[in-house]
């Protein structure tokens, strides 16, 4: 068994495929051990953006101490608040442990419980109310707590609790137990996705797309800049998704947002007289820069295709975006095929020209165009890694 200090590099290549690496040595170059070693641990502040159409920053604030959670409002985004996340010096080192799947230690690390669907192996002789250790598959003590079933139950159970956590690493607050999230008064999101709305920088009585929507958080964020004044539309193309949303913003006291399920890739045809003076496409990525993560399996091909993919949506936006509209293009990873390469084909292929952001709290991207991108790095901002494009329509 191992714990998160006795991490070496040599780990990270077995955790992540050649090709994972490969994406860290080009964007990172010698930094690319520290930028994963950071990848594999959650940012070091918890951040929460307060729906100001339903409750202002000071009441939440108070709100949440009067319960002992000691958040503090971001310097330059108002709406943006964040605690720090408690974090262990050390486990205890039980005797039984129980493995579990990456997606299952990726959520103990933080603090939760563990359920029966994530567990590989458990110890024969295990019994209700022993103290176990949670590892994941290569090893690594991500959690301790007390077992709330048997081994003789475990061969039958599908589903339940099946650990309650007693220590892990890091202690994030679980924010389905937050009353302010229950009320609309919140909703948790990381900082860089904050800063993606405020450089999409929606105003009063525009009309603005979000072609990628669910689960809604920016475009809940979008209604509220625009003050409730103003026609957003948020597609995605799931409809179950598209029913949560609706739920969501019934929650959060938004109503000028329309949502519908709809496949963005050709929306201009689906809506042929939309004219949108700003459109965000926040689409599928290859996930590199969420945090944490305790490895990769993500080959060449997939890399790939996640691009090809993400480029499909460029040409519609072009056609629904007004002539000077703006075009915000986000991603929750580190690729430079996903960040730099979109910017270069949108700016090559289509009337584009890339803009200035009106928010710059990130670093610059890569390359010759690399002012007009906005990248957030694990190891030297400590949120998700995380990449932002403007464009402007010409
Ligand atoms: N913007 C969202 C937020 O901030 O909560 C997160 C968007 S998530 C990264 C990407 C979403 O794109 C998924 O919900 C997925 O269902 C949706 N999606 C994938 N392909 C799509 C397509 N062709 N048209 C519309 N939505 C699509």
């Amino acid at each position: 068994m191992r714990t998160l200090r006795d991490l070496k590099p040599e780990d990270l290549r077995l955790r992540f495929t050649p090709a994972v690496v490969e994406v860290f040595k080009d964007v990172y170059g010698e930094k690319w051990v520290e930028a994963l070693m950071a990848l594999m641990t959650p940012a070091r502040r918890f951040f929460l953006r307060v729906n100001t159409l339903k409750a202002s920053v000071e009441d939440v604030l108070k709100s949440l101490d009067s319960r002992g959670l000691r958040f503090r409002q971001h310097r330059l985004i108002e709406e943006a608040i964040y605690m720090e996340v408690e974090r262990a010096g050390h486990l205890p080192i039980p005797e039984k442990t129980v493995m579990v799947d990456r997606w299952a230690a990726e959520t103990v690390l933080q603090g939760a419980n563990l359920y029966v669907p994530g567990i590989i192996r458990y110890p024969k002789d295990l019994e209700a109310g022993d103290t176990v250790g949670v590892v994941d598959p290569y090893g690594l003590l991500v959690g301790v707590g007390v077992s709330m079933v048997s081994a003789e139950q475990l061969k039958r159970l599908k589903k339940g609790l099946a650990v309650k956590i007693t220590h892990s690493w890091f202690k994030l607050p679980s924010t389905a137990d937050l009353p302010e999230r229950a009320q609309g008064l919140v909703y948790p999101q990381s900082l860089p996705s904050i800063v993606t709305v405020r450089v999409l920088d929606p105003q009063p009585g525009e009309t603005i797309v979000d072609m990628c929507a669910a689960p809604g958080g920016k475009l809940t964020h979008i209604a509220m800049l625009t003050k409730g004044r103003g026609t957003v539309y948020g597609f995605d193309k799931s409809s179950r998704k598209v029913g949560r949303m609706r739920e969501l913003l019934r929650l959060m006291g938004i109503r000028n947002v329309r949502v519908g399920r709809m496949d963005s890739r050709y929306i201009d045809l689906e809506m042929p007289g939309l004219e949108a003076d700003r459109v965000l496409i926040d689409p599928p990525c290859s996930a590199l820069g969420v945090r944490p993560k305790l490895g990769s399996e993500l080959g060449e091909d997939e890399l790939d295709n996640f691009p090809r993919y993400q480029r499909q949506f460029l040409k519609p936006a072009s056609k629904i975006l007004k002539k000077g509209g703006v075009l915000v293009f986000s991603v929750c990873t580190i690729t430079r095929r996903e960040i730099e390469g979109i910017l270069e084909y949108a700016v090559e292929n289509l009337p584009f020209e890339p803009a200035e952001h009106p928010v710059f709290i990130g670093s610059e991207g890569l390359g010759r165009m690399g002012r007009y991108v906005q990248r957030f790095h694990p190891h030297i901002h400590d949120t998700p890694g995380f990449g932002i494009v403007l464009l402007r329509k010409i």
